[in-house]
């Protein structure tokens, strides 16, 4: 019997779904079990396209699922909005959950029937980058890569050969190489906010590399992994004390890794040039709207007060589209990087927001996204 806070190590009771994934592939398992016994009506999972892209789909067809196995480090779309609506389960990194919880307050998702197996995630890069990393760091052609990992630090990629190379992600990260920005400062490593938190932290002895490390985190936790138990999809044994403190201990060197990062990135800026710094952060911004489309905590649509000031002759010397977006986000930015990606302008609008999101959600000792408490200012426009 499972039960919450059982902290399990696990893995597909299928030879083939085992070596497919990234880590004995108890995801795609428990994913598979959930649609074909049921408890599910479809699942949001990427669909490869090669090595380094996929998309998010959202099927009802196990193939799929299947088919999704593996992590895909160079793919840091936010899957947040694809669980809108729907009676799913997805996986997800702790920004894709924290996206969902967020749409979940605002009504878009509802949380009870919307189940989230979430990964442990130490970040993710961009696949263009990576590609050019490959070369130029590793000496690898990208079109040789079969697959890789993060241990102990190091960015490892396998080979068509059977060769890996690893190298320190701080030394790819002072090449210009790595991570995205958003992930380097990123507070949470460790979903603990989704149904179940999955990853390979704390896999030890002969499983490494080969099973998952799971903590059930509530009771729609323990539905997912008993339905996976009782369709015979996958095989589990509780954590040792040993492997518990391991995860323990590299969650917090992540997380000191992320502070220090924050504490370089957000420098203090002296009150009286804060409005400065802000408006020549948007100069170049051409209103082009993608930043709030991509943003999964943003629901209110086409018609909400940011848009209404969505237009350059409105603008007193800074876009008040921006203005406004910056007010109604500051309780709700997650931080997940996603308008940063989609910006044509080149503005680090990730950086901009958490910067302005971080002060009040300090204040009210309040973390968005990370339980369904409501945010100390929600308003949004409601349907
Ligand atoms: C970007 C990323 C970084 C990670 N970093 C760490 C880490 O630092 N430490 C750690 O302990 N674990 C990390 N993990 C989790 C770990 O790699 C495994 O995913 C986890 O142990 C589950 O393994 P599995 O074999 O059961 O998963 P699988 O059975 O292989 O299933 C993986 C599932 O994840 C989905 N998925 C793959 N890539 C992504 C993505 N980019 N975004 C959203 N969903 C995705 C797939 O669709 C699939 O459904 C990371 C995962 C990802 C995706
Ligand atoms: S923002 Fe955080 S959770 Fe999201 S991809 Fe980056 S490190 Fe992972
Ligand atoms: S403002 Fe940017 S970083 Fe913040 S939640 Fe929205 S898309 Fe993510
Ligand atoms: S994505 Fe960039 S250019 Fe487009 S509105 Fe947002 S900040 Fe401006």
């Amino acid at each position: 019997m499972v039960e919450v806070g059982d902290k399990v190590i696990g893995y597909s009771t299928d030879p083939g779904v085992r070596n497919k994934g990234a880590s004995g592939g108890l995801v795609t398992a428990i994913l598979a079990a959930a649609l074909e016994k049921g408890l599910v009506e479809e699942v949001v999972v990427l669909k490869h396209i090669n090595e380094y892209e996929a998309i998010p789909i959202i099927t009802s067809d196990v193939e799929d699922v299947l088919a999704s196995a593996g992590s895909m480090h160079t793919v840091p779309v936010n899957l947040a909005k694809y669980a809108v609506g729907k009676n799913v389960a997805m996986p997800g990194k702790p920004c894709d959950i924290r996206g969902v919880i967020e749409q979940a307050k605002r009504n878009e998702v509802n949380i009870d029937n919307t189940y989230l197996i979430g990964l442990n995630c130490g970040g993710t890069m961009y696949p263009v980058q990576t590609q050019e990393m490959l070369v130029n760091m590793y000496d690898i052609d990208p079109e040789d890569v079969t697959g890789e990992n993060i241990e102990k630090g190091n960015l490892i990629f396998r080979t068509k050969s059977g060769e890996e190379k690893g190298i320190s992600i701080d030394e790819l990260e002072e090449a210009g190489y790595g991570r995205r920005l958003s992930c380097r400062f990123c507070d949470v490593k460790i979903p603990v906010n989704a149904d179940l938190a999955c990853g390979n932290w704390g896999v030890i002895g002969e499983l490494t590399g080969n099973a998952t490390f799971c903590e059930v985190m509530n009771e729609k936790g323990v539905r997912l992994l008993e339905n996976a138990i009782e369709a015979g999809y996958i095989e589990i044994e509780p954590a040792s004390e040993k492997a518990i403190a391991i995860r323990e201990k590299v969650n917090n060197v992540m997380l000191s890794m992320g502070e220090k990062w924050s504490e370089k990135v957000f420098t203090e800026i002296p009150d009286k040039e804060r409005t400065q710094y802000y408006m020549e952060q948007f100069a170049d911004c051409i209103n082009c709207g993608a930043c709030k489309e991509v943003c999964p905590a943003c629901t209110c649509g086409e018609d909400s007060k940011c848009t209404m000031y969505h237009n350059l002759e409105d603008n007193y010397r800074m876009s008040m589209f921006h203005m406004v977006r910056l007010m109604h986000l500051s309780d709700s930015c997650i931080g997940c990087g996603q308008c940063t990606d989609v910006c044509p302008a080149d503005i680090p609008v990730t950086t901009i927001f958490r910067r302005f999101a971080d002060k009040s959600q300090k204040k009210y000792n309040y973390k968005a996204g990370m339980t369904l408490e409501r945010p100390p200012f929600l308003e949004v426009m409601p349907r």
